[in-house]
């Protein structure tokens, strides 16, 4: 095997990423269209906190942008998780299968529940969860019952199932669904990291019967902070509403609430910014994807290490592009020496099996995300790469 050349590498990622040197981030959030605009709205109106125009807009413009009847938003992606799980029926004492890799909010929003993370593999086509690992392991582990199915070692029932887009890449959804309806399990997706990506042409966040997504400031559109859960369904998304907004029955003037519930609700002013980052979106794709080409082509001659690109039938919105290497014993070389010369590089999370909340959670063999986590490495990612710096 020949080894990478990490210097070299570096270099060859500097020239696409820092052509004029200086520091580059791996995600930088970009405002360059209506953002002052609609902000300045907000503040001229006063209408700067949970009510107002551009709450209503924005729910309108993500239901199209996600290709859903319906998207409720709320303070963040892990709040949109939360009752996106609640509505999928998740309750204390279940377990719900997701990916041991991915970020630590898809297993909280389980754990916020009283649900139990059970952990399933990954796959290398598309770096999230293994729809054929998943079969296997449910005819081995799982058992029909009445109110679904049961965990037979457990004997627990198994509530719902939480694919996550992994850096915009669609898991395989139309497999995923087969063993979904199989096992008359829910699907919940979390599309938290692909907004503006398509599987087959149809856009991801609406194929289960829910889905959450984020506006987090490292995302591919920001409110500052911000999610919503995206459904088809209208009774779900009107229960989505109400769970987020204290439950008040509406009245001119009694504060009259009918459950325990949560204020989640997102702010106009951080709505507003989120009208204004949507209108970019076709943009900031555009040029995440002529990026990824980039980096694909100047990478390509390299050995010792690959471009991760996008799976068959998938348009991804490559959120962030990364490379995998065949060693992982070149990963902290590859990170300190891309970092030290002002490229910043992150590698992959940590599996959830790992960290000390999670660790006594069920899990199958993990081989696949084991191997993507040691040799995974996340390189710099920003729209304005895609475009500023041609050459
Ligand atoms: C960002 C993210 C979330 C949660 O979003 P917050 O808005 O930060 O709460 C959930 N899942 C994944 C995979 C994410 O990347």
């Amino acid at each position: 095997m020949v080894g990478l050349n990490v210097r070299h590498a570096t270099s060859v990622m500097a020239e696409i990423a820092a052509p004029s040197g200086g520091h580059v981030a791996l995600h930088e959030p970009q405002f360059s269209g209506a953002e002052w605009e609609y902000v300045k709205e907000c503040l001229d109106s006063g209408w700067v906190s949970s009510v107002g125009s551009f709450v209503d807009r924005f729910e309108g413009d993500l239901a199209a942008a996600f290709g859903v009847e319906r998207a409720v938003v709320v303070v963040n992606g892990t709040a949109a998780l939360h009752i996106a799980l609640l509505l999928a029926g998740v309750r204390r004492g279940d377990e719900v299968l997701t990916p041991a890799l991915t970020f630590v909010a898809t297993a909280n929003a389980i754990a916020h529940c009283g649900g139990i993370p059970h952990f399933v593999d990954s796959s290398w086509d598309t770096l999230g969860l293994d729809p054929q690992a998943l079969s296997d392991w449910l005819d081995r582990i799982a058992e029909p019952h009445a109110d679904g199915p049961r965990n037979r070692v457990t004997g627990r029932r198994l509530a719902a199932i939480v694919p996550m887009h992994t850096f915009g890449h669609p898991v395989d959804m139309p497999s995923l669904l087969e063993v979904a309806t199989r096992w008359g399990l829910p699907v919940v997706e979390d599309a938290a990291e692909s907004l503006g990506s398509l599987q087959n042409g149809r856009p991801l966040g609406g194929l289960g019967l829910l889905g959450a997504t984020s506006f987090n400031g490292n995302k591919i559109i920001t409110t500052g902070g911000g999610g919503a859960v995206l459904t088809n369904d209208d009774a779900l998304a009107n229960r989505a509403k109400h769970l987020t907004t204290t439950a008040k029955a509406p009245h001119r003037w009694a504060f009259s609430h009918d459950e325990t519930a949560f204020n989640y609700r997102m702010p106009n002013i951080n709505a507003a910014l989120g009208c204004a980052q949507l209108e970019k979106l076709p943009a900031f794709i555009h040029a995440k994807r002529a990026l990824a080409r980039r980096y694909s082509e100047a990478l390509a001659s390299l050995s010792g290490l690959r471009f991760f690109a996008e799976p068959d039938g998938a348009e991804s919105n490559y959120w962030l592009n990364a490379v995998i290497l065949d060693d992982p014993d070149q990963r902290d070389d590859f990170l300190s020496t891309t970092n030290d010369a002002g490229i910043m590089t992150r590698p992959c999370w940590k599996l959830m099996c790992d960290l000390p909340m999670y660790r006594d959670c069920p899990q199958m063999e993990l081989p696949v995300a084991r191997a993507i986590e040691s040799r995974l490495v996340n390189i710099p990612s920003s729209p304005k790469l895609g475009v500023a710096n041609k050459g």
